[in-house]
């Protein structure tokens, strides 16, 4: 008998700046001060963060880094694979840093409040390889999001921390 097997919220690693500077050195990436900064306010967050809250979170931690700059580092960062952009729908994208450690997690968007919820599930991953055996095709990278309305929204009727 198949049991459900999913776990919520891939665990977040708090890596320190010499590990990040490692590892960006890793994917043939300088590392400079601004991406590691990035990184570091991507990886205390618990949450995804918009290229806005990296910035504000940079400038209230002191750094003069321009707003452009941040946007830059986090295109080149999502290029590379080594951050991977949620798309949050009207508009709205998130940043995700634990897409290096658990690429194969999937999100849970509620549309009232843009609220992101993670999970991985083996059952999905033996999914998505098996179809792509079956139909010829060597899986790269695969997204899963599923949207519709949080558990708080579903209790109250409303979200309390509304995004935007
Ligand atoms: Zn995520
Ligand atoms: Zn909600």
């Amino acid at each position: 008998m198949a049991t459900p097997s999913f776990r919520t919220a891939a665990s977040r690693l708090r890596p320190s700046a010499a590990t990040l500077r490692l590892s960006l050195r890793s994917e043939g990436l300088r590392a400079t001060p601004q991406r590691v900064s990035v990184l570091e306010v991507l990886a205390a967050a618990s949450d995804h963060l918009s290229a806005d809250d990296v910035w504000f979170a940079l400038r209230s931690g002191g750094a003069s880094v321009s707003r452009a700059t941040v946007y830059r580092t986090l295109a080149l960062l999502t290029e590379s694979g080594y951050v991977r952009g949620v798309d949050l729908g009207q508009d709205q994208k998130c940043y995700d840093s634990n897409y290096a450690d658990h690429p194969q997690h999937g999100h849970l968007i509620c549309e009232e409040c843009a609220k992101i919820v993670e999970f991985e599930s083996d059952q999905i991953q033996k999914l998505e390889s098996e179809i792509g055996r079956q139909l010829g095709f060597q899986i790269k990278t695969q997204r899963l999001q599923i949207t519709g309305s949080c558990q708080e929204f579903r209790k109250l009727g409303v979200c309390t921390k509304k995004r935007g």
